[in-house]
């Protein structure tokens, strides 16, 4: 998850977790033979009607203290042992700032062109490319997963800073306020309670697990149910100290991306180019090999041939900021990387740095100069859609997937340059066009 200066917390996908694409899975070596003794334990000692333990927090907050009162069968049901549940609940209260960034619905959004001129800086390609130099074991990494040291590089600078910014909050503290809040109470007790495994292992004290305020942990930025399922001790002291150990944290991210099916030797993506007149509403759409999009004019930008490896992978056609931006066509490796974080915005981050530190030129098309929307642009895009016809599968004003396609239909039906992209213009032309219609 992201810190809060980070640009991508007010993109639409603001939200997406690092990690949470994955669903929860079991710890894998950790605690669970004396998670179930524990649970049979408490079976046999406690009746069943009366509550185990003594109420587990008394923070004042009526509603925290009732959801921790409910919470604790869950998590002991889980396999929690009372003692580590008792003690780490002791004097727990929520935390008032993490129920704030919660809330927080930004007010424009910002383009997507302006994202990634912060994020793929000579500055930061430079910083990465000497962390590379300094972390000898990267090469190791890189031929164990398969993931390219570059690409490692490029999420370890997106994630945090390289290490630098990884939040400070007291993870259990964070899940256990979003969890209480009740907006995202099933993922956020799931998380909780993954973290109370963590404790309940002796992996980590409750003290090391440090992290953003929405869960996300250590320079890898996952959230526990990813480090129990994930993390990995690259470095052989016994620990997957994703937070100490910049190799530890290299390889599980690198572990993250091949479990997210990264595809070794091939690339992410490649900068295109198209004919003119070309049909725009085939972006987000058809994944084809590069030979099928060839035949309908779609060249790499850079006039070199497609490596073999590439030229035989799916590709799918974006123009992330409209027609008139930069286009790619994005091979499965692009997918991957949205498994670690589900944003377009955030894998264009990470494999364009990787394309950069790789020694790559920049992209030959420059990212046009975009209008920030308002949320209120957005949603009257959303209604007038909706008023016309065209679903875009809710009016949340979160310009995603469906508002895309919603758009490209309607803009195609118009006879309008079918890129999905949602610009001033196209919301002026929405509005216009939904108040001249009869009211259905
Ligand atoms: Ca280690």
């Amino acid at each position: 998850m992201r810190r809060p200066s980070k640009p991508s917390r007010v993109l639409p996908a603001f939200l997406a977790l690092a990690g949470c694409a994955s669903p929860a899975v079991p710890p894998p070596t950790v605690a669970l033979p004396a998670a179930t003794a524990a649970v049979a334990a408490i079976e046999a000692a406690v009746p069943a009607a009366q509550p185990p333990i003594a109420p587990p927090t008394a923070s004042g907050d009526m509603i925290f203290d009732a959801w921790a009162s409910e919470f604790q069968g869950r998590a002991l049901a889980a396999g929690i042992q009372p003692d580590v549940l008792a003690r780490e609940m002791a004097g727990l209260t929520p935390d008032p700032r993490v129920g704030a960034l919660d809330s927080r619905q930004p007010e424009f959004s910002k383009p997507i062109g302006d994202y990634l001129r912060g994020v793929v800086t000579n500055d930061r390609i430079a910083v990465g490319a000497r962390r590379a130099a300094d972390t000898p074991m990267i090469a190791d990494i890189e031929s164990r997963f398969g993931v390219p040291r570059q690409v490692l590089i490029g999420v370890w600078a997106m994630e945090s800073g390289f290490g630098a910014i990884q939040g400070d909050n007291d993870t259990l503290r964070s899940l256990a306020t979003l969890a209480a809040q009740g907006r995202r109470r099933a993922w956020a007790e799931g998380e909780l309670i993954a973290t109370l495994q963590i404790i309940q292992s002796g992996e980590f004290p409750r003290a090391r697990l440090r992290g953003s305020w929405a869960g996300a942990m250590g320079q890898t930025q996952f959230i526990p149910s990813t480090f129990l399922s994930t993390a990995v001790d690259e470095d052989g002291d016994g620990k997957r100290d994703i937070w100490g150990s910049s190799t530890d944290a290299l390889a599980s991210a690198a572990n993250l991306l091949a479990k997210g099916g990264w595809v070794r030797g091939q690339g992410w993506a490649r900068e295109v180019t198209v004919p003119p007149g070309f049909d725009f509403s085939l972006t987000e759409g058809p994944r084809e090999i590069p030979a099928w999009w060839a035949a309908k004019g779609v060249k790499p930008a850079d006039g070199k041939e497609w490596s073999y490896n590439d030229s035989e992978a799916p590709a799918q056609l974006i123009a992330p900021a409209g027609a008139n931006g930069p286009l790619f066509l994005l091979l499965p490796n692009h997918f991957a990387i949205r498994k670690y974080n589900n944003s377009i915005a955030y894998a264009l981050g990470v494999g364009l740095l990787a394309d950069r530190l790789a020694g790559g030129a920049p992209l030959s098309k420059p990212w046009p100069q975009e209008t920030s929307l308002s949320l209120v642009d957005r949603m009257t895009a959303q209604r007038a859609l909706t008023a016309l016809g065209f679903d875009p599968g809710g009016l949340d004003g979160v310009v995603g997937m469906g508002t895309r396609k919603a758009l490209r239909e309607w803009q195609k039906a118009r006879g309008l340059t079918a890129d999905g992209y949602l610009s001033p213009d196209m919301v002026a032309r929405l509005k216009t066009e939904a108040a001249a219609a009869p009211a259905s």
